[in-house]
């Protein structure tokens, strides 16, 4: 058996017994090059290699799109927190290229809702926000973008006091991910969105041939800030809904949680691997 060698990049390598991994005791092959004569084997190539502790990434995936805090899935796997955090980032790069691999074969998109819902890093002075696209009737999550944004409100002041004039993202953030969804949908697309004024000038810009259907928010009634509080028709419910299951389901983004986003990359490791499992989770493949 040949195999390319990953040092010297020649057809050489020729098989070189096996070696017992410790981590989970699987059987690895080895291969050694007849040009540079170093060794190697399949799990060089591994997207795994070197992880001592390979056997708990899929439970740590399950546990952290169910709700349990990064501190409590350590106590549950009985791993450090410094592991936890390491392999949350490790996953999130896994599930951006599993989302990504998973929606270029589709057909293309027809229909598709787009909102931003917003979070914060560290301090309620430090908002984010987090931009959303969903396709229409499925749900299927097809992308998100993380972006900093300044404080609103009567936090506004007291956010500058303390950390300095914050730069505003979103507006590259969004165009990010629509020119991704522009990637996936028919030229005539339909995108409907709330009536926040800065949709338009992007729609129009990205998708001069689709079709941009805009609706009365539904938000700030009865239970605080919520999404899905108010019954009856909602024409953007696939979006809505999408952005409770986040809420719901990813412990950072709770309603009142103790667990807070320090760092905005773990927050788009933690999106990633929720979106796939949600992905994969749908009942309704296709658009109704
Ligand atoms: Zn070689």
């Amino acid at each position: 058996m040949e195999r390319t060698c990953p040092h010297c990049k020649s057809q050489s390598g020729r098989a070189h017994g096996r070696y017992r991994r410790l981590s989970d005791g699987a059987r690895v092959p080895r291969f050694r090059c007849l040009d540079c004569k170093r060794t190697f084997s399949e799990a060089s190539e591994d997207v795994c290699f070197a992880q001592k502790k390979r056997h708990v990434n899929h439970p740590l995936w399950m546990l952290l799109v169910s709700g349990v805090s990064l501190r409590r899935v350590s106590k549950i796997l009985r791993i450090s927190r410094t592991t936890s955090a390491r392999k949350l980032l490790f996953l999130g790069r896994v599930a951006k290229r599993e989302l990504r691999e998973s929606l270029q074969y589709q057909p293309k998109l027809e229909c598709v809702e787009f909102d931003d819902m917003e979070t914060f890093e560290r301090s309620k002075c430090k908002p984010l926000s987090i931009s959303l696209a969903v396709e229409s009737g499925t749900r299927r999550i097809l992308g998100f973008e993380v972006s900093q944004m300044p404080a609103n409100g009567p936090l506004a002041k007291i956010a500058k006091q303390r950390y300095g004039p914050r730069p505003d993202q979103r507006i590259r953030g969004r165009k990010r991910l629509l020119r991704l969804v522009r990637k996936l949908s028919k030229r005539n697309v339909v995108i409907k969105s709330d009536e926040n004024p800065h949709y338009p000038p992007l729609i129009r810009e990205l998708f001069p041939r689709g079709e941009h259907l805009r609706y009365k928010g539904r938000r700030g009634c009865v239970v605080g800030q919520g999404e899905l509080k108010r019954g009856g028709f909602d024409p953007l419910f696939s979006l809505n809904h999408t952005a409770a299951m986040f809420r719901a389901n990813v412990n950072r983004l709770f309603r009142r949680t103790w667990c807070t986003t320090k760092k905005r990359e773990a927050l788009t490791a933690h999106l990633a691997l929720y979106s796939v499992y949600h992905n994969q989770n749908l009942k309704c493949q296709r658009p109704a």
